[in-house]
């Protein structure tokens, strides 16, 4: 009986189609609850430091003498941590798949910051660091990353952007819909 069953897989997977695809030539496209791989907006970001508290892997760095902000992708469990704790939403999870890389390296991003981090902890840090930001934008000086970015990374920003914006419009449009709902609702009641 177990050897009919075999042999029945055995023929229908011969004509069938593999389940694995040609990766890096083809990609999949996403499933809905995809975690991705953290994307920075490092023109967001103000180099707080917050994400790297809540990493409890340790993937993440921040350098702001320096002006980095750093990602071992191949350490992050896709926890989410980070992203939760980002007072700038400039973190993400990025959906399209990573360019196929024959190196393991981390991801460094570059930006400039005027100024030196305030001797502060935990949100007063944060708000240190807003401070600055928000100082160097009023002086018509908005924050450019130092160094440019590569075109991998230009993409992950740029898909991160667009889902975020995608995901703004979607709960706007839901919160527009159920107000409507509940106008109509009203009005029925009332009559
Ligand atoms: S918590 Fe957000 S703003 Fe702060 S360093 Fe991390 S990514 Fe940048
Ligand atoms: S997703 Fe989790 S593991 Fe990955 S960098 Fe963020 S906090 Fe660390």
């Amino acid at each position: 009986m177990g050897g009919f069953k075999l042999g029945k897989m055995t023929l229908r997977s011969l004509f069938s189609k593999p389940a694995t695809v040609q990766y890096p030539f083809e990609k999949r496209e996403p499933y809905p609850a995809m975690r991705g791989h953290v994307v920075n907006d490092i023109d967001e970001c103000i180099l707080c430091g917050l994400c790297t508290r809540a990493c409890p892997v340790q993937a993440l760095a921040v350098n702001r003498k320096e002006g980095t902000w750093t990602i071992n992708p191949y350490r992050c469990i896709q926890c989410g941590y980070c992203i939760r704790e980002c007072p700038r939403d400039s973190l993400s999870m990025g959906l399209t798949p990573p360019e196929a890389s024959a190196h393991v390296e981390a991801i460094v991003m570059h930006k400039e910051m005027d100024e030196a981090p305030a001797p502060a902890k935990g949100a007063a840090k944060a708000a240190a660091g807003e401070r600055a930001i928000k100082a160097e934008r009023g002086t018509g000086a908005p924050a450019r990353p130092k160094v440019k970015l590569t075109t991998e990374q230009e993409a992950r920003v740029a898909a991160a952007r667009a889902a975020k914006e995608a995901k703004k419009k979607a709960e706007a449009e839901a919160a527009a819909a159920s107000a409507g709902d509940g106008a109509a609702a009203a009005g029925d009641a009332a009559e």
